[in-house]
């Protein structure tokens, strides 16, 4: 079996659409492994707003700074991806007590799956652990008034028209 390396990390969610929570982590996380790659898994039994190709392209716009970033869809299970990067390391943020319980029992389920990767939380930002993919769609949808100066507090200002278009605004 090929050998993993614990320099290497692996951040993977849904990304739908990426938030300045999950940037934070991303670039938490560039700084402490050598290679981070975030995967954006394709989920059959998710309806996303935007398609795999559109997160991928709209997440290697914004990491394209970060030089040890690269951005990669993957189908099935995350421990698989990871293990197919030759990564040592799942990386995972925490925003809640109720994250943390949801996490334990799944990186318990990915340690039986395959006990040489390891998790690693990074617990959120105290400015940014309100924020999730979801409530950015709902206040896109939802949303009155200056609708992309609101949206300036949660997601990259890169991904905010794409946003509002998507949703029919
Ligand atoms: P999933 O489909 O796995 O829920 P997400 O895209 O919602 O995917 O999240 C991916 C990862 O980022 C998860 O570990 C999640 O806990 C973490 N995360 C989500 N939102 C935030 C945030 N605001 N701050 C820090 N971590 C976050």
């Amino acid at each position: 079996m090929a050998e993993l390396s614990p320099h290497h990390a692996v951040y993977a969610g849904s990304f739908d659409p990426l938030t300045l929570g999950h940037l934070d982590i991303i670039r938490r996380g560039s700084a402490l492994f050598d290679r981070l790659t975030v995967g954006i898994g394709i989920n059959p039994d998710k309806k996303p707003l935007f398609t795999p190709e559109e997160r991928l392209v709209a997440i290697q716009q914004v990491v394209a700074p970060l030089k040890n970033v690269e951005v990669l869809c993957f189908e099935g299970l995350t421990v698989n991806f990871v293990r197919s990067c030759q990564a040592a390391v799942m990386l995972r943020g925490v925003r809640t007590l109720t994250d943390i319980e949801t996490e334990f029992t799944m990186t318990l389920a990915n340690r039986a799956l395959d006990p040489a990767i390891e998790t690693v939380f990074l617990m959120a930002s105290e400015k940014y652990s309100h924020i999730s993919s979801s409530l950015i769609k709902q206040i896109a949808h939802l949303g009155r008034g200056n609708t992309a100066e609101q949206l300036k507090a949660f997601l990259p200002p890169e991904l905010i028209e794409s946003l509002l278009s998507k949703v029919g605004r």
